[in-house]
């Protein structure tokens, strides 16, 4: 599975890394990043709870 974020749309509110730190992290300036191309199976669930408490849905999981 791969994971798109949508930094335009990010507010930095930091809830999809602390659903998901091995995957997500905020930048310098305060944009969720993803830190890795191919999320693992065994962490897709919670990728995926991530993207859905996004507030401003800006996480996609493809
Ligand atoms: S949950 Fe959404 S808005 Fe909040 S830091 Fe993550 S991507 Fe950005």
């Amino acid at each position: 599975m791969k994971v798109v974020i949508d930094r335009e749309a990010c507010v930095g509110c930091g809830l999809c890394v602390e659903a998901c730190p091995q995957v997500f992290d905020l930048d310098s300036e305060n944009k969720a990043v993803s830190k890795m191309d191919t999320v693992p199976k065994d962490i897709e669930k919670a990728c995926r709870d991530a993207a859905s408490e996004c507030p401003v849905d800006a996480i996609k999981c493809e």
